[in-house]
């Protein structure tokens, strides 16, 4: 049972330390999804001889090749992700032989590893609290167990809480002693996500500048890249920096809930989970989406910022394993690792009166939907046409209207971008005014005037059929006004 407590020290040829961490990658790359009679088959009928050597448990090649490659995943969110992952399944796969005489022996022994590194100045706050947390586990066994039961700090154990599994007293969940693999699965798990937080926060990102370590990362990635992650192009990836820009093609509930993060720097409860789970579903991956709240939440606020009452006033700094945790576990990255999928705009349409989140036309009183109807530069005569819409219940009426009038102020401004760069082929050509010439013609296809006849019944028809606000992103997206022109 290979915890992973401290890294091993000593000297090692490069090429060797390269060759382990790719072997190890490979094979975590088969645990990805597999059951246990899976992985066991798989390594029974020697798949992975090529990589026996380096996982042999506690050997010195599985300690170098898990404690490289979790420095070398520790800066990209996805590799991040994938380690956290697999590495917890590996260590269930091998929890399964021991007996608890063993799990005893073994844990007193990394019981006094941890004790040596939380005496490390260096080390942060939320890795030794779950160290700490590791050692209390194993005193526990040390003891006669009359209760017959371990008790674990909640902050270490938050997959139990949320999941109600065990009883919480006190602050402290109390684990039976027949669920312990289930309890060392879950610290495990913590141990891996604070220690890559542990290299974030250290000196140890320096040694990523060193070329050879530069030449591993770029190996790790390729063999990442190309065996294991999703189709998603880096290049399209909507990094936190993009939001601002990116969310003009938002729909109203979500464009609101981005001007509220950025404003306030905090958001309720509910709206938190309507909006990452937003994010998640146009792609925004979940390191980003950390980044984000971790810079608005790390803003101090002042009273009359939070406008509303039941908006928090948590800062980052107090609260980042909580956030941290309930954005990954969003994710499916962390407890019960559920894929949720982002709210329909009937579930935000029926989300109760609110001034934050929820669908703003069903949700939302007249004066606070004017508000954000105007924060986002629509005329008087526009907001007075969706409020007349979202009066008389129509509310995906009152949307579609919304992106409608997106669509034309986009038009008109390729337009305005089409009649300049005629203007300046003109002068470079000296063509006359109103020129045909091919050149000219040929730039852009822009419809002068986009919501007529054919082309608005096609784009009402097509609105009609968007249930969720990510539909109405990506076609918000994707819309170019010379498509609609054919
Ligand atoms: S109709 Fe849907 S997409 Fe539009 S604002 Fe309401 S919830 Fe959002």
């Amino acid at each position: 049972m290979a915890l992973y407590i401290k890294p091993p020290k000593g000297n090692i040829d490069f090429n060797k330390l390269c060759d382990f961490v790719k072997r190890r990658i490979i094979f975590l790359s088969y645990l990805r999804e597999k059951s246990v009679e899976d992985i066991t088959r798989g390594i029974q009928q020697e798949i992975f001889a090529c990589c026996s050597e380096c996982l042999i448990e506690g050997s010195l090649k599985d300690r170098i090749s898990h404690f490289v490659l979790r420095l070398l995943c520790s800066t990209d969110s996805e590799m991040r992700s994938f380690f956290i992952q697999s590495e917890t399944s590996l260590f269930m796969y091998r929890l399964q032989f021991y007996e608890l005489s063993d799990i005893r022996r073994i844990m007193i022994n990394a019981a006094k590893k941890c004790f040596k590194v939380c005496k490390e100045s260096f080390v942060i706050r939320s890795y030794k609290s779950i160290l700490m947390s590791l050692m209390m586990i194993a005193e526990d066994l040390n003891s006669d167990l009359k209760e017959e039961s371990i008790k674990v700090p909640y902050t270490s154990v938050l997959k139990f809480v949320e999941e109600r599994t065990f009883p919480l007293e006190y602050g402290y969940v109390k684990v039976p002693l027949d669920s312990l693999k289930l309890l060392l699965t879950v610290v495990f798990e913590e141990i891996l996500v604070q220690g890559l937080n542990q290299i974030k926060a250290s000196n140890c990102v320096q040694v990523l500048k060193d070329s050879r370590i530069q030449y591993m990362q770029q190996e790790i990635q390729r063999l990442f890249k190309t065996n294991l992650s999703s189709s998603v192009s880096i290049s399209s990836t909507l990094l936190e920096e993009h939001l601002d820009q990116e969310s003009k093609n938002f729909p109203l509930c979500m464009v609101n809930l981005h001007n509220l993060l950025r404003s306030n720097h905090r958001l309720q409860h509910t709206s938190r989970v309507q909006y990452i789970l937003y994010l998640k579903e146009i792609g925004v991956p979940c390191q980003e989406v950390i980044n984000l709240f971790m810079k608005e939440y790390s803003i101090p606020v002042i009273n009359k910022q939070i406008c509303n009452s039941k908006t928090c006033d948590h800062s980052w700094a107090d609260s980042q394993n909580r956030y941290i945790y309930s954005i990954e576990h969003l994710y499916g990255n962390r407890g019960s690792r559920k894929n949720y999928r982002a709210h329909s705009c009937n579930a935000l349409q029926n989300s109760g009166n609110s001034s934050d989140g929820g669908c703003p036309y069903a949700c939302f009183d007249d004066k606070n939907l004017e508000k954000v109807l105007s924060s986002c530069s629509f005329e008087v005569k526009d907001i007075e046409d969706i409020k007349l819409l979202s009066s008389t219940k129509e509310y995906a009426k009152a949307c579609q209207t919304n992106l409608l009038m997106k669509i034309k102020r986009k038009a008109a401004e390729i337009n305005v971008d089409k009649e300049r760069s005629n203007t300046h082929h003109n002068k470079m050509l000296n063509c006359p005014k109103n020129c045909s010439c091919p050149e000219v013609n040929s730039k852009t296809s822009v419809p002068t005037s986009i919501l007529d006849s054919d082309r608005q019944i096609f784009l009402n028809n097509f609105l009609c059929k968007l249930s969720k606000p990510s539909h109405f992103y990506f076609f918000m997206k994707n819309f170019k006004p010379g498509v609609v022109d054919g």
